[in-house]
């Protein structure tokens, strides 16, 4: 307020400048980390109970920063987000998946790959056309790339998205709603949209038994919409247990493994069944 004087004034622009520089520092490094190959795919993988087998795993993006070592996606993907810069994260994440699974083709392990898209990528008039590119360029077959899309962010009436959605789901490609149950949800509107998979967000799975009516009812509703439904944020045999009871198709999180770099998943493959 302005009856703080004109030290409270300058305290606040000095912490603004601050601020602001930081972020500027920040980018700079992501711009270089992301020339120098530094930003890269950490995969989780997707497990089956019925089949005892993982189907998929999801890309997840990590900074192998040479100095400060791993840096997870909070601490760069918010002003990823904010400065655009996640264009071109979620464009090295999706090319490196997409190498990565055609690469495990071909030592037998056909698994299907997860990669989360934000906003501004779905925003982009080429993003369909750019998608396609990348699996042409490694000749691999679009029923094996899910695209992980928030709820939030499905449920905006925007024509850009939408129609970005419409031509990668003609591609063949997967779509996934992500952290389901976490927003609110236009119930009515959620089930116009073509959408192949629901992840049920970690929050409600780590509830249970306390919510379980409300995680049944979740289920339920994605068994209308004849989706395949994930649980996340498995981290133990009770959560596994009861997912896989209700209905859950795959389920996700650390009980299994939590996001590993692609050698340690491949060894994860080839050990498989069980994990
Ligand atoms: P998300 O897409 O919901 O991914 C799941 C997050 O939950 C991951 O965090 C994962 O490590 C964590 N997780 C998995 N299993 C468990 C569990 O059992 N317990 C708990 N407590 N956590 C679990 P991570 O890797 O730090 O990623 C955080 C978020 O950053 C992601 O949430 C996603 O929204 C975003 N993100 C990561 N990579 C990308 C990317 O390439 N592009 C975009 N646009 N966003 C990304
Ligand atoms: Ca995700
Ligand atoms: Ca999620
Ligand atoms: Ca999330």
């Amino acid at each position: 307020a302005k009856s703080g004087g004109r030290n409270q004034y300058r305290f606040f622009d000095e912490t603004m400048r601050n601020q602001r520089e930081e972020e500027l520092e920040l980018l700079a490094d992501l711009r270089e980390a992301l020339r120098a190959g530094h930003i890269l795919p950490y995969y989780q993988p997707r497990y089956s109970p019925c089949t005892r087998r993982v189907v998929a795993v999801e890309a997840l993006a990590r900074w192998m920063h040479p100095e400060r070592g791993l840096i997870l996606p909070s601490e760069f993907i918010p002003l990823s987000e904010k400065s655009g810069l996640i264009n071109q994260i979620g464009l090295t994440i999706l090319e490196q998946a997409v190498r990565q699974r055609c690469e495990w083709q071909r030592q037998g392990m056909d698994v299907s790959v997860s990669v989360n898209v934000s906003l501004r990528q779905l925003c982009e008039a080429d993003f369909a056309a750019t998608v396609q590119r990348i699996l042409e360029a490694d000749g691999c077959d679009p029923r094996r790339l899910e695209l992980e899309v928030t709820e939030t962010l499905l449920l905006e009436e925007n024509p850009a998205v939408a129609r970005n959605l419409e031509k990668v789901r003609l591609l063949g490609i997967r779509i996934a709603i992500d952290d389901f149950g976490t927003g609110y949800s236009n119930l009515a509107r959620l089930n116009e949209m073509a959408v192949d998979c629901i992840k049920i967000d970690r929050s409600l799975i780590q509830g249970l038994p306390r919510n379980e009516e409300i995680v049944r009812l979740v289920i339920a509703m994605c068994n209308f919409m004849q989706v395949t439904i994930v649980a996340e944020g498995i981290e133990t045999l009770a959560m596994a247990e009861w997912a896989h009871r209700h209905g859950c198709h795959e389920l996700q999180g650390y009980f299994y493994s939590c996001p590993v770099e692609a050698g340690q998943m491949e060894g994860l493959l080839r050990g498989e069944p069980g994990l």
